[in-house]
């Protein structure tokens, strides 16, 4: 049996709470996101392409197709909500894609310290900690 190595990584970047997991985790939450939003987005403008694929798809992805449906209730319930904001999140959402990236994603752009693990959680593309977000908003 191979003994795993553990390779500790020293982060000389800034943000020392987020491990590479952490990031590909919040990349994956990113994506996603951007992904329902764009979706909702052409929902909302009205040019919702016909799922195409779908239909006939029903059967192989047969799960795929119900992870959909509940996604699609919560879909609805944000559309009202992010009608207004997806432009403003998108961009949000590029950016802090950028940020992975370049490798300083949670860093609060507003004092440069790192954003609480916990609000990157609930709010992957933003980049202001609790305190500057306060203070703007
Ligand atoms: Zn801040």
């Amino acid at each position: 049996m191979k003994a795993k190595k553990k390779t500790t990584i020293k982060s000389q970047r800034a943000q020392k709470e987020l491990t590479d997991k952490d990031l590909m985790r919040f990349e994956a939450q990113l994506l996603k996101l951007k992904q329902q939003i764009l979706k909702q987005k052409q929902y909302v403008d009205g040019i919702v392409l016909t799922p195409q694929g779908e239909a006939g798809a029903e059967v192989s992805s047969y799960r795929t197709h119900v992870a959909d449906v509940g996604n699609e209730v919560y879909q609805r319930e944000v559309i009202s909500q992010i009608s207004s904001y997806d432009a403003k999140i998108l961009r949000q959402i590029d950016e802090a894609l950028k940020r992975i990236r370049e490798k300083n994603y949670g860093i609060c752009v507003g004092c440069q310290k790192p954003i609480a693990k916990a609000r990157l959680k609930a709010l992957p593309y933003t980049d202001l900690c609790i305190e500057c977000s306060k203070k703007l908003g």
